[in-house]
């Protein structure tokens, strides 16, 4: 917000996708902002319709309820996405020209939850599509996981092979009809069926085997699920067993929002997301009540729950009432399979039934991953339900292909005004990654008939999305990891001008070639001063120490407080020589691995079994507890707060508290390089930014003193959003 003489301003933008040109919308709208008095305008884009608004923030929030409740009878929308930006300053409404640089681009929309109306006919017994796992409309069913090329049209979509019956040829042709040309338009005698190996009905199968602690694969929407009871915790180790996946948490599905609200406190918010047509999986805090295994949330403060999304799993949880482990089906990180082939081979050893259709899957897609925070949505891994749909960015690109990080890849192309994202493809370690990789670029190039001019990616020399643009034989543009993060906030916020960038996570390349992940910019556009950053310490073992944080502590403890702090440890005398003489052992200047640090000093984790996963565990120390103390962290000088948290631990002090003393030094820290920066906007991105706790207390202490602050809402704050920012800071480079 921003004081504009005696009035605050807010600024907020709808992006609409579905049936929204041509039914009168634009006029619309503009009669609505002129009625309220409001500032902005609208135009048509390529994938449906863009409005802004300014204004107080009362009359910005009437327009947003009556957008919704008014708007003409004959629009349709599938896909709504809301962000709070940053005041612009307009003056009066207009509506805008289309976006020309994007008019040629189909608009290719996300996969949707199942309407209303369908899953009515599904439960209906007297219905043609009574029971029926594949039934949608032109409302809802898959989208971007069946689309193979535009224009979208059925012989261009997995559903080529499926011959329409005589009564779904009259209704995908009478314009009277919910599914006049719903393009994957089934029904049982003519669509996609259902079948599992063994003689009897499937969801039946399917049923049994969960409620009898087995693990099921399932094809769904955009892969292969495995699924198993969330009761039961055997059930869920063998599943973590098989799958290797050992620490990091499951995502649950649950039959009802009622049921969502029986493990969890659900607010408003919370409620809107998870009831959305992207239907992700929401992070919700648990209510503490017994009933799911403790190994499924493991280390997370929260539980990611989910409603069911598709006919098929409304049909099962039905037979399941009661929640459901739902998770992606693969090995460990590798992507998910998407035929049955391939599921058979890479999902044999783990699933005790393979529930399989023939609807076949264009391209992987997860499930999604969003939360509430500062009130408003903000998505974590951008994939099934939002993915493709663009980022306006409110300035014209060049063709940009910007290939992200390594970690929770994503990659981008900037077309117009927009960015499109591809959905989540993943961490690049595995052969498996890298081929998904290369398949999301040349898919979203083929899609948008896209002809990349540049390329632009990490500054890591290392990274396999790093050397796969060095022999693109394209002009390479290398953007710094932090850079990147901050700008992408700064442009879903529409932020123009100057502003702070804070960047923290746990690893990226800096420009000296020393690893960075605690840092400050004062940045405008693509030039970044780094004002301020963690004070540097030793990282022994490299990328050792990304998974024993017990290092970084030694690191730390070495400098502040001499050897006789560095407890006892099998490799502690190897770790304390690569320390001291600095072999292996690279400065980083990562907030990240400072949580481990601190983590492992307060004995709430040692390793980290997946990124971030320390931290984790220490913000979930926090619980409850309301304080407002802290250690000392004076301009990153990490050396007091270490002696403070090695005195703490000595005397027995409680973990929650040590835990909130930590968190708390760092978010006074970000108030202290703000005051002196002297921006009053701020952006806070990297994944450090995806601790709950920490966002909300830095956020709320700057806002107490003034300072416009920007957090991710559409893009997430870790790895899956710098591809945004890459492409940003190359166009305006190249
Ligand atoms: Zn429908
Ligand atoms: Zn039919
Ligand atoms: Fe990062």
């Amino acid at each position: 917000m921003t004081l504009v003489g005696e009035t605050t301003v807010v600024r907020a933008r709808v992006a609409l996708g579905g049936t929204v040109q041509g039914v009168g919308f634009r006029p619309f709208v503009y009669r609505l902002a002129k009625e309220l008095e409001l500032a902005g305008w609208v135009s048509n884009s390529s994938s449906g319709l863009v409005v802004e608004v300014e204004g107080p923030p009362e009359r910005v929030d009437r327009f947003l309820e009556r957008l919704e409740a008014e708007m003409p009878t004959a629009a349709v929308v599938l896909t709504r996405e809301t962000s709070q930006l940053a005041p612009a300053g307009f003056r009066g409404f207009e509506i805008r020209p289309s976006d020309e640089n994007a008019a040629t681009i189909a608009g290719v929309l996300p996969d949707l939850a199942t309407c209303p109306e369908c899953l009515a006919e599904i439960y209906d017994p007297s219905d043609r599509r009574s029971g029926y796992a594949f039934t949608n409309c032109t409302l809802c069913g898959p989208r971007y996981t069946i689309i193979e090329d535009i224009p979208y049209d059925r012989p261009r979509t997995t559903m080529r092979g499926f011959a329409m019956c005589p009564e779904c040829q009259r209704e995908y042709t009478d314009p009277a009809d919910r599914r006049f040309h719903a393009q994957p338009i089934a029904c049982p005698r003519c669509g996609p069926k259902l079948w599992t190996e063994t003689p009897g009905d499937p969801i039946e199968q399917a049923a049994r085997v969960i409620q009898t602690g087995g693990i099921v694969a399932m094809k769904g929407i955009g892969g292969f699920q495995l699924l198993v009871d969330a009761r039961q915790p055997d059930a869920v180790a063998r599943l973590r067993q098989r799958k290797r996946r050992e620490e990091k948490p499951l995502a649950l599905m649950m039959a009802s929002l009622e049921m969502g609200r029986e493990y969890c406190h659900v607010t408003t918010a919370e409620e809107r997301l998870l009831t959305s047509r992207a239907a992700p999986i929401v992070l919700l805090r648990p209510n503490g009540k017994p009933g799911i295994a403790a190994n499924v949330a493991g280390s997370s403060p929260y539980l990611g729950v989910m409603l069911p999304y598709s006919p098929l799993h409304h049909l099962l949880m039905r037979e399941c009432p009661f929640p459901i482990v739902a998770t992606s089906g693969n090995l460990s990180d590798e992507p998910m399979a998407t035929s049955n082939e391939e599921a058979r081979t890479r999902l044999g050893e783990i699933a005790d039934l393979f529930v399989m259709h023939d609807r076949p899957i264009a391209r992987p897609c997860d499930d999604s991953v969003a939360r509430v925070v500062r009130g408003r949505e903000s998505v974590m891994r951008r994939a099934r339900g939002f993915a493709p749909l663009p980022v306006f960015v409110g300035r014209d690109l060049p063709a940009v292909l910007a290939v992200g990080g390594h970690l929770k890849n994503t990659v981008a192309i900037a077309v117009g005004q927009q960015v499109f994202l591809s959905q989540h493809v993943g961490d690049l370690d595995t052969p498996e990654a890298r081929n998904a990789f290369e398949r999301a670029i040349e898919d979203l190039c083929r899609l948008y008939r896209f002809e990349p001019q540049m390329v632009a990616c990490d500054l890591h020399p290392d990274y396999a999305s790093t050397r796969w643009a060095l022999k693109s034989g394209l002009p390479v543009v290398e953007i710094q990891h932090h850079q990147a993060h901050a700008a992408a906030c700064a442009a879903e916020n529409g932020i123009n001008g100057r502003y702070l960038g804070v960047a923290w996570d746990g690893t990226g390349y800096g420009t000296d070639g020393l690893i960075w992940g605690g840092e400050f910019f004062l940045a405008d556009g693509a030039q970044f001063e780094r004002i301020a950053h963690l004070r540097p310490f030793r990282l022994p073992g490299g990328d050792a120490a990304v998974k024993q944080g017990w290092r970084s502590a030694a690191s730390v403890q070495l400098a502040a407080l001499g050897p006789d702090a560095v407890p006892d440890r099998p490799e502690r005398s190897v770790v304390l020589q690569m320390i001291g003489r600095g072999i292996n052992a690279p400065w980083t200047t990562s907030a990240g691995r400072l949580f481990d640090a601190v983590a492992s000093m307060a004995g709430v984790a040692h390793e980290s079994h997946f990124e971030g996963q320390a931290a984790m565990l220490l913000e979930r120390q926090i619980g409850e507890l309301a304080s407002d103390d802290c250690y000392p962290l004076r301009e990153g000088d990490w050396g007091p707060l270490i002696e403070a948290v090695h005195r703490d631990v000595g005397r027995g002090e409680a973990v929650a508290r040590i835990a909130a003393r930590f968190h708390n030094a760092l978010a006074n820290w970000i108030v202290s390089v703000a005051e002196h920066a002297g921006e009053r906007r701020v952006a806070l991105s990297g994944g450090v930014f995806q601790n709950g706790y920490l966002v909300e207390r830095t956020a709320a202490l700057l806002e107490a003193r003034g300072f416009q602050v920007y957090t991710h809402q559409r893009v997430p704050p870790n790895d899956g959003g710098i591809a945004l920012g890459q492409a940003v800071i190359a166009a305006l480079r190249g």
